[in-house]
């Protein structure tokens, strides 16, 4: 589950997060929906303490950041890093180690970084790979992969370090549009197995279709936020993608 209570971010002048807050049951999908520079991948960041908001509270499952109260120094960096471990960010494009094989891209982190027996690693990575279906390619290196299947592997890389939260940072935008179906219909897939995941993205009929909640900010507050028929078709017209108003314009 995700805690978020008025979340403030600013860079220099430009308030780009104006009070956020929200919360998603475990176990659902949440896409962030807007207008270019509305504040959608500050957030995510946000969630992620990779950008560190400069007010307001953090929470997902049993650990809550005050970043309003966040002591100075190594022990304001811990409670950064706790939160950061609860979740795992897939960017819009995965820089696999290019000299480690597929398999080796996702048992690293749970093997040296966790410190989890690597016998059980190998085989859950290779049933992660199989939920991707890149079974055939555990042994193949980056650049002997599409950008649709690396991806994938990004994706499998993520889960393998078992997060609370999947947090997915306009996955396909960077890749050519043939191959933006296939990982969407993997993380559709996570959704349905009960995975928790947070989603930027441009896609709006993906969107319908995969999030249990829709938040649409603008200018760094959430103005609709409800299920996908609700703010996607937003009957009223007002504030959503598909109303009156156009895309993505307010
Ligand atoms: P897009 O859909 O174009 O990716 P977005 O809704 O994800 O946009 P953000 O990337 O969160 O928007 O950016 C929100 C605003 O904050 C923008 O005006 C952006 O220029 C500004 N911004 C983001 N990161 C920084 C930074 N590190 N330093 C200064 N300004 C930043």
């Amino acid at each position: 589950r995700i805690e978020v209570s008025v979340l403030h971010k600013s860079f220099g002048d430009l308030d780009v997060l104006r009070g956020i807050g929200f919360s998603t049951p475990r176990g659902t999908s949440t896409v962030l929906l807007g207008p270019s520079g509305s504040g959608k991948t500050t957030l995510l960041r946000s969630l992620n303490a990779l950008d560190p908001p400069d007010h307001g509270v953090v929470r997902i499952d049993d650990v809550s950041v005050d970043f309003s109260a966040l002591p100075p120094g190594k022990a304001g960096r811990a409670a950064g890093a706790r939160l950061r471990a609860q979740s795992r960010m897939v960017f819009q494009s995965h820089n696999l180690f290019p000299h480690r094989t597929v398999l080796q891209n996702l048992t690293e982190g749970p093997v040296v970084a966790q410190r989890r027996p690597p016998d059980e690693v190998v085989d859950e990575a290779g049933a992660l790979l199989d939920q991707v279906g890149l079974s055939d390619k555990a042994d193949s290196y980056r650049y002997q992969l599409s950008g649709g299947q690396q991806q994938r592997v990004g994706i499998a890389r993520a889960l393998a370090l078992k997060p609370r939260v999947v947090l997915f940072d306009e996955p396909t935008s960077a890749l050519d549009p043939e191959l933006v179906g296939e990982v969407l219909a993997v993380i559709k897939d996570l959704a349905s197995e009960g995975w928790t995941t947070v989603i930027v993205t441009h896609e709006i009929r993906f969107a319908e279709r995969v999030a249990d909640q829709v938040l649409f900010l603008d200018g760094g507050v959430i103005v609709e936020h409800g299920p996908p028929g609700q703010v996607i078709a937003d009957p009223r017209g007002k504030n959503a993608p598909g109303g009156s108003c156009g895309a993505f314009s307010t």
